[in-house]
């Protein structure tokens, strides 16, 4: 059957969760021990602690403290990162993974740690996106424990942003491995998978990492090939998004469908479907879950319902 509707891209509708971020870096001020210092002694700073990949929220809100409060459970400095400033007043986060019940550090009420995922949808823009990018570059640090090159112990420096290598003195900076994920139009469906690690019953789009020598394009066209057969050509590309769970930069596309019969030709997805408008506008009725609501693969497929 030909493909008989021209090919359009989907400009964003709004911005993707765990953007928007209302921090100034400062990245040039990090090494800067006498900043930083002054930074951490303002009586105006906020800490947002982080416990093996979980952030703390009360209320569906994050839970910032003083310096000092924070100090009281951390006095560790590597375990200390600055992460920028926020209308002028300092940020960092505490590294809370050595203990092992965080929650007898904080008072009854302080609220729980959670996976931001469960919640980020929920949270204010700013502060899903500052409690992205905390997550996340602990999580950085975590994995760079060592060096890559000569194997020695490495350590954090300017403020948490580098681990530097105690041996061959080599710098390592944070890494995000960019990922394609994108939703392949043909005529009035859109292609979707299904993996055995996702929730029972959720299709979501297809998605990816960049091999290395790949541009984007080619991502694209490689991984909707290997996962289910069908053949992309012309591809557009239509936002971003942070995706620190662990490591991931999200880069979302759509993709034009030349062809229709699906084969599964890796084991990436265990069932994929051609949807239409009106299965995707009603997935309970229809015996299917769209992906959460955070996710740039929802974003990908409300902007093609509401183009
Ligand atoms: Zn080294």
């Amino acid at each position: 059957m030909p493909n008989d509707q021209t090919f359009s891209p989907v400009r964003p509708s709004r911005d993707n969760v765990y953007t928007g971020s209302p921090l100034d870096r400062m990245a040039e001020r990090r090494s800067d021990a006498e900043f930083i210092a002054a930074s951490l002694a303002s009586p105006q700073a906020i800490v947002a602690p982080v416990w093996r990949a979980q952030n703390l929220f009360r209320d569906q809100r994050a839970r910032f403290y003083s310096t000092a409060e924070a100090l009281s459970w951390e006095s560790d400095p590597h375990r200390w990162l600055f992460l920028g400033l926020w209308d002028g007043r300092p940020v960092f986060a505490v590294d809370l993974g050595q203990h092992e019940t965080p929650k007898s550090l904080l008072a009854e009420d302080d609220g729980d740690f959670a996976d931001i995922r469960s919640i980020g949808g929920l949270l204010p823009a700013g502060e899903a996106s500052v409690l992205a990018y905390a997550r996340g570059l602990i999580h950085w640090q975590g994995r760079t424990r060592f060096c890559g090159v000569c194997g020695n112990p490495c350590v954090p420096a300017s403020a948490g942003h580098v681990m530097h290598c105690t041996g061959c003195g080599i710098d390592h900076f944070p890494r995000s491995d960019p990922a394609v994920i994108m939703l392949v139009i043909r005529n009035d469906s859109i292609l979707m998978g299904h993996a055995s690690r996702f929730p029972e019953g959720m299709y979501s789009t297809l998605a990816g990492f960049v091999e290395p020598g790949e541009s984007l394009e080619e991502a694209v066209r490689r991984e909707v090939y290997e996962e289910t057969g069908v053949r992309v050509g012309e591809v557009a590309y239509h936002s971003s998004q942070p995706w620190p769970f662990p490591s991931s930069l999200m880069l979302g596309f759509y993709g034009e469908g030349l062809t229709e019969a699906i084969e599964f030709r890796d084991e990436e997805l265990t069932d994929a479907r051609w949807f239409t408008r009106a299965m995707c506008r009603d997935p309970e009725a229809h015996g299917f879950r769209l992906p959460g609501a955070d996710s740039i693969a929802r974003r990908l497929i409300e902007d093609w319902l509401a183009g």
